[in-house]
């Protein structure tokens, strides 16, 4: 059964990169999330295949644990959103990963995960040169935390 982190992480390991790359943490990768109507949308997973945060020892879940929240620290430094949601649901994919997603003052959705906003909205309206000026801003504000 295929898994689309999966598919990511061997794309990171033989080119170096995947769709959307941003960072490598010890115990995760983070990439741009899919639509960027929440401008600096993140998603990190784990490097290995792992279905259940609960299974993780104490010591990888504390790490774990860090990377998101030094890629939260990263988008909040980087697009100042007036807060920040994590989801790590795997109803889909079962593979752990956390969506870490700014929410910003004229959010219009403010009451709803942003899986209840329309897909098409979701996507937002940002160019590619725009995507990569959102990824370069975030990698700016990771290069001080513990990257590998
Ligand atoms: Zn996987």
């Amino acid at each position: 059964m295929s898994c689309y982190f999966c598919e990511q992480i061997k794309s990171i390991r033989k080119t170096g990169s995947c769709d959307g790359f941003i960072a490598e943490f010890k115990s995760s990768y983070v990439i741009l999330g899919h639509g960027q109507y929440f401008k600096g949308y993140c998603i990190l997973f784990t490097k290995d295949h792992k279905e259940q945060l609960g299974k993780l020892s104490e010591k990888n879940q504390k790490v774990l644990y860090a990377d998101v929240i030094t890629v939260a620290g990263a988008i909040d430094r980087a697009f100042k959103p007036a807060r920040i949601n994590y989801e790590n649901l795997g109803n889909i994919t079962h593979h752990i990963h956390w969506h870490i997603i700014p929410r910003y003052k004229n959010d219009p959705y403010k009451k709803l995960p942003i899986w209840q906003i329309p897909e098409g909205k979701r996507k937002g309206k940002l160019t590619k040169f725009q995507l990569e000026e959102v990824k370069k801003k975030l990698k700016r504000f990771m290069q001080h935390c513990t990257l590998v």
